[in-house]
């Protein structure tokens, strides 16, 4: 395609997307690479035609409550009173319908650019939404408000130096390689990186996420490992992802930390199932040697100071019996709240049709605002 066909299929998907809620963002991201330098313009315009194509297309009554979700979280979890940054819902087989989060750079010129971020919604547009599931929104526009922030509050450094030295004079005493691979693999999963596929990044995610919901994050994390422990090792030490042994580790230190003590039990069982399923997964002396309990508690410290400084909203138990109190009422349920209210009417009608009645009537108030 020539620029200039690029430029005529923007102006096409624009006015296609007249009157949709998106339709603002949509003109701020063609109007910032029609902007743009020379140099990178043909760059920035093929960013632009992306980002048109991946964002939904039809206007749902999902879709409303998704965008209210993301307005609301986003500006709570930043500490702003706007949205600074374009976040756009994602719902699109090509990305693996499973959450997540990512940012892009619409460029202006060769060193500046517009971040757009991604949440990578996990179902199609067609598909009903599952609201037991949006404690992983919440993960993600963590992510979102952890852009170029973490690394300002995480002192691990320091910790992680000492590691290194101690295993770069083990190396260099006996020659071997397998402290050599330790000392790479420290650097490799616990130095905060800007794409935040790192070690601190996903724990301290995880303390922010526990910190505002608590059990129903608890809830979240369980039914997402209960089926999948079957294929994926609890202990797999991978570049993108952190081994979900060591992951629901560190969330059970903060859970206790945060007063849920009894909540964070269902977490302790799967770690006992995971150690009788794979016994020496759980014994390997690397797995055992970088799953560094200073290095846990340096994330989450860094995570809870963050947390202080935009005075995000703790859960605690009188909150949460509140919410359970006045859930029935769907009119004035917006972000978090929602999101707990929906948890609190699952455990009521244990999933069955007073949850399902209570998910529509939801629908319906955002449908007719
Ligand atoms: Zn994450």
């Amino acid at each position: 395609m020539t620029e200039q066909e690029i430029v005529k299929e923007l102006g096409a998907a624009m006015d296609r997307m007249r009157g949709h809620p998106l339709a603002d963002t949509a003109r701020i991201i063609v109007e910032t690479a029609l902007r743009s330098d020379l140099g990178c313009r043909r760059k920035a315009l093929e960013e632009a035609h992306f980002l048109l194509q991946v964002m939904p297309k039809t206007e749902t009554d999902e879709l409303h409550i998704d965008l209210s979700l993301i307005l609301n979280l986003g500006i709570l979890l930043n500490g702003l009173s706007r949205l600074d940054r374009p976040i756009i819902p994602v719902y699109h087989e090509a990305f693996g319908l499973e959450w997540g989060h990512t940012a892009r750079k619409l460029h202006t010129d060769a060193r500046t650019w517009q971040p757009v971020h991604l949440i990578f919604m996990n179902r199609t547009e067609q598909q009903p939404l599952d609201l037991l599931g949006y404690p992983w929104l919440v993960h993600e526009l963590v992510h979102y408000a952890f852009a170029n922030q973490l690394p300002l509050f995480y002192q691990g450094h320091q910790i992680l130096n000492t590691r290194v030295q101690q295993w770069n004079l083990a190396s260099l005493a006996v020659n071997d390689p397998v402290s050599q691979q330790i000392t790479k693999d420290f650097r490799t999963y616990w130095i905060p990186k800007e794409s935040q596929f790192d070690w601190p990044h996903e724990i301290a995610v995880d303390a922010v996420c526990m910190l505002l919901l608590g059990p129903v994050y608890v809830s979240a994390l369980q039914r997402e490992y209960a089926d999948a422990t079957d294929t994926i090792n609890a202990y797999q030490i991978e570049p993108d992802h952190i081994p979900i042994e060591l992951r629901t580790q560190a969330m059970i230190r903060i859970g206790e930390q945060l007063g849920w003590e009894a909540e964070v039990e269902p977490l302790r069982l799967l770690q006992q199932q995971w150690q009788r399923q794979w016994p020496e997964a759980a014994r390997a002396s690397r797995y055992r040697t970088l799953r560094d309990h200073a290095l846990i508690a340096e994330a989450q410290r860094a995570a809870l100071e963050y947390a202080t400084s935009v005075r995000l909203p703790q859960l605690t138990p009188a909150r949460l019996t509140e919410l359970s109190a006045a859930a029935e009422d769907v009119a004035p349920l917006q972000g978090l709240d929602l999101i707990i209210s929906a948890w609190c009417m699952y455990q009521r009608h244990q999933g069955g049709e007073g949850y399902a009645t209570w998910t529509a009537r939801l629908l319906q108030s955002f449908a007719d605002e």
